[in-house]
């Protein structure tokens, strides 16, 4: 019998990773003092095939997948296993793309400038829907990176907090890369505090559950520091092959 052998050992590939990564978030959710159920895994499906997905949303117990770009997530949708599946972007959204993705996403983890935070606001009004949305922070001040800074963030946030057709349910980062581990944990750190002192000032219109931190390479010391949703691609699907 002719199997497609090189296709099957990607679809156990893909088993056998989630499982290796499940049970290391476990493990880092109850050294923090918490539950392993406590701390989210989502699966970052961009650049990657529709039936890889599928596999991972049927076979691997798959709930939550993140996206990046607007047309990409658009042009996969229909192709997807997304019953009781959450779709979260979590790229850069330029405001004229707001619309498009709106209906077909439940959260919008990268929100980086009140600029965006209105068009969403007004766009769900529009829609009569109160969209869910993360504040995206700059936490290593680069350039190169978008997302709140620091300094400008606190005064930011009593603007967005009057935008009733959001719902600003925590924070997410991406920190810079970096070979050091005391500084990414000081990063993660910093996240933590940030988090919880937003989260003390009872803003109108937030409702902070979710700390969005940790990617392949260090979810597990993301997850000591408190993040409670991982974005992990390329340690589930393999390295990522852009087009
Ligand atoms: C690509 C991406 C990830 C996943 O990165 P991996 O290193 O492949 O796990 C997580 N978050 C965001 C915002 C991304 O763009």
């Amino acid at each position: 019998m002719i199997t497609n052998s090189c296709n099957d050992s990607v679809y156990i590939d893909i088993s056998e990773n989630i499982k290796v990564i499940k049970s290391s978030v476990a493990e880092a959710a109850i050294k923090s003092g918490r539950n392993p159920d406590d701390v989210r895994l989502m699966a970052v499906t961009k650049t990657v095939s529709f039936d890889k997905i599928n596999f991972a949303l049927d076979n691997c117990g798959i709930d939550l997948i993140g996206e990046n770009k607007v047309q990409e997530f658009l042009s996969k949708k229909d192709e997807l296993h997304l019953d009781g599946v959450e779709k979260h972007l979590i790229g850069h959204l330029q405001t004229n793309k707001v619309k498009k993705i709106l209906p077909y996403v439940d959260m919008i983890q990268s929100v980086d400038s009140v600029r965006l935070a209105d068009a969403i606001d007004k766009a769900s009004e529009k829609l009569g829907v109160v969209t869910n949305v993360l504040l995206e922070v700059n936490i290593g001040g680069e350039d190169s990176k978008t997302g709140f800074d620091k300094a400008a963030f606190i005064n930011s946030l009593h603007e967005i907090s009057q935008m009733s057709s959001l719902s600003v349910k925590g924070l997410m980062t991406i920190p810079p890369i970096c070979d050091d581990d005391l500084l990414l944990e000081k990063y993660f750190a910093d996240m933590h505090d940030y988090y919880n002192e937003i989260k003390e000032m009872k803003l109108q219109n937030f409702d902070f559950n979710i700390l969005s931190m940790g990617m392949s390479g260090d979810f597990y010391q993301a997850i000591l520091h408190g993040s409670n949703l991982v974005r992990v691609g390329s340690a589930i699907f393999g390295a990522r092959i852009y087009k």
